[in-house]
């Protein structure tokens, strides 16, 4: 029998495992349970395909992902294994098939969406059949809290009922301790080895700038650096990823608006124009992403704040799931904030509820805040210890920063005297015409200028304040009401009273410094090989294109773009020195080689 390092190679065309691959590996095909908690690209499917062939027996994939099942199967079918899956949108007599092929025990791999695990049909099948092991996908989607749960995902406690001897394995990339319990109780997997990878994507540059105007700041970063590349964007509401694709449309890039309010059909047809076709931009709310495993995503960018570093960090790991260098990319202001707050006021839910996503948003507004290292700030929330990374705008631009305690105080000060003197509120603009006393028509109306503060900061400028504003409000040191105005908190006194300094930055012409460490991103472009004729690697994906059309599948099934740029490299002119390329394994080998060998001959012509 093969050992799982020959299955690697020969089947994956990889040669080493990485990370903690070997070991999850192991670990299950001896028959133990397993937790695996790894960051999205790091490589989680092996981890159950492997055993799934070093076992007996069919390897049932628990996957809330129906619209994807289709190109999973193809994947694992073009990797030469054995693979089906069964879900409410298959034909019956394509059910049927896979029936059979389950009975006769064909199968490697068995994807099913959890609610049709759980039907009696399916539990009756399973129980007439060798079953290898089960691995459950997207294990996160137990969790209450979190911001994918499946209500069938907290049936599924019954596969360590029914088969107390099968090996259990659950994955997921999102990895607070919180969701990691709810797994374990939920799933039952109080004995199985929990395995943490870290959770650094080092090829990951992340960059959060302040929002000014979103739209202008969002072409640009795109026309700059990613003109031809395929990528996210995220957006809050439905009304604005169609506002916002329209806008990106008629600047010249292919954009399409993706959100859980369309018509299904329409939003497959998105999902499917997005993984087979290169460079397309889709602007989505938070439906789109989960199992989206297109590797040559090279940039994810938000308009608006996410709800969470969870969900933020879920979110831009969608980016360069391939190892090559890729952008996060964010702008964010003082409306999101205070858009944020509200929502969370006016949710219709009790208070433990509110009290948690009051948390995890602050948490989300101290890392856009934070003038030191993004990276080192989302894994610290992670629980795993980091150093500077030298790969986000933090680190390459440090921010200088202001001792903005006075201009707080004065601002705060003004809000307690309109509170107490005229029991008034208001939102930053008044502020900001208050203290810089500027006369207008609603500080005349409302007698503010004859505040002890009026112009008491002319120098400091209006865009100033709303900075300000944005700063104490993401660190929770002012509230906000529903109609966006200011109210004093215990937290506003600590700073009125000099008990706490206000540190802001400056966002205007931060100076570079000299870097003493290579840039993460340099690492991974050196990772692949740097001087790739372009000619040669552009004539293999034209190949790839047309062969990935004549099966109607999306292009990265068959190669992804690193191994193609691998392979125009290395110029293979032999089967045997192609099958040493990495991700070139035995049945993509036979299938493509002839083919990828001739490409070769025609470009060197
Ligand atoms: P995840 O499910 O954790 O997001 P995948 O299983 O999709 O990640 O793997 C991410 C990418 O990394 C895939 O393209 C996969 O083929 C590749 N990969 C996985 N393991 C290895 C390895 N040991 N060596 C090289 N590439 C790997
Ligand atoms: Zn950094």
């Amino acid at each position: 029998m093969s050992t799982a390092l020959e299955l690697l190679r020969q089947v994956f065309g990889y040669q080493e495992f990485r990370g903690q691959q070997a070991q999850i590996i192991e670990h299950a095909t001896a028959g133990g349970d397993a937790l695996v908690l790894m960051p999205t690209g790091g490589g989680k499917s092996l981890c159950y395909q492997i055993p799934a062939l070093l076992r007996s027996g069919v390897a049932v994939v628990v996957s809330p992902l129906i619209a994807l099942m289709q190109d999973q199967v193809n994947a694992v079918q073009q990797l030469g294994l054995r693979g089906a899956f069964l879900n409410s949108t298959q034909a019956w007599s394509e059910q049927r098939n896979t029936i059979q092929a389950v009975l006769e025990d064909e199968l490697d791999l068995l994807y099913v969406a959890p609610e049709r695990l759980l039907s009696a049909d399916t539990l009756e099948l399973l129980h007439d059949t060798n079953i290898a092991l089960f691995a459950v996908d997207e294990a996160h989607c137990v969790s209450q809290w979190g911001h994918d749960f499946r209500p069938d995902y907290l049936g599924l406690s019954v596969l360590c009922e029914e088969w107390p001897d099968v090996p259990r394995m659950a994955l997921t990339a999102t990895a607070t301790t919180r969701t990691r319990e709810e797994i374990i109780t939920q799933l039952r997997l109080q004995n199985a080895r929990v395995f943490v990878s870290s959770f650094d994507r080092l090829n990951i540059k992340y960059q959060i700038k302040p929002k000014i105007q979103a739209r202008k700041q969002l072409l640009h970063f795109i026309n700059s650096e990613h003109s031809d590349d395929s990528g996210i964007v995220y957006t809050q509401s439905r009304a604005s990823t169609e506002q916002l694709a329209k806008f990106l449309t008629d600047n010249a890039i292919k954009a399409l608006p993706y959100h859980a309010g369309m018509d299904p059909v329409a939003r497959a047809e998105t999902q499917a124009t997005f993984l087979r076709e290169d460079n397309i931009v889709v602007v989505a709310t938070v439906a789109f992403g989960m199992g989206i495993d297109k590797p040559d995503v090279r940039f994810v960018a938000h308009v608006d704040i996410p709800k969470s570093v969870e969900g933020y960090y879920q979110e831009t790991g969608r980016a360069g799931r391939d190892g090559e260098p890729a952008d996060a990319w964010m702008v964010y202001g003082l409306q999101d904030v205070i858009r944020q707050r509200q929502f969370i006021a006016a949710a219709n839910s009790d208070t433990a509820y509110k009290a948690h996503a009051t948390e995890q948003l602050n948490a989300m507004l101290a890392l856009c805040e934070t003038p030191q290292c993004r990276r080192a700030r989302i894994l610290n929330y992670f629980g795993e210890q980091a150093v500077r990374c030298n790969n986000c705008d933090n680190c390459l631009t440090p921010p200088t920063t202001w001792d903005a305690t006075t201009a707080a105080q004065k601002l705060l000060s003004t809000i307690w005297r309109l509170h107490h003197e005229y029991k008034q509120h208001f939102g930053t603009g008044q502020l900001s015409d208050i203290l810089t006393g500027i006369r207008s028509d609603k500080v005349l109306q409302w007698h503010h200028d004859k505040l002890t503060t009026f112009g008491c900061a002319a120098d400091v400028s209006p865009a100033t304040w709303f900075i300000l504003v944005r700063h104490l409000l993401a660190n929770g040191d002012l509230n906000v009401g529903s109609h966006s105005e200011l109210l004093f908190n215990s937290r506003s006194h600590e700073i009125l009273y000099g008990e706490r300094p206000v540190i802001l930055r400056v966002s205007e012409s931060p100076k570079p410094i000299k870097k003493t460490r290579q840039p993460a991103n340099m690492l991974a472009k050196q990772r692949t090989p740097t001087d790739v004729p372009t000619e040669v690697f552009e004539a293999l994906r034209t190949w790839r294109s047309g062969t990935a059309k004549e099966q109607s599948l999306p292009a990265y099934i068959i190669f992804h773009d690193s191994t193609l740029r691998a392979i125009a490299a290395v110029h293979p002119s032999t089967l045997a020195e192609l099958a040493e390329v990495s991700g070139v394994g035995e049945t993509k080998l036979n299938r493509y080689g002839q083919a990828i060998l001739d490409v070769l001959k025609s470009a060197a012509t």
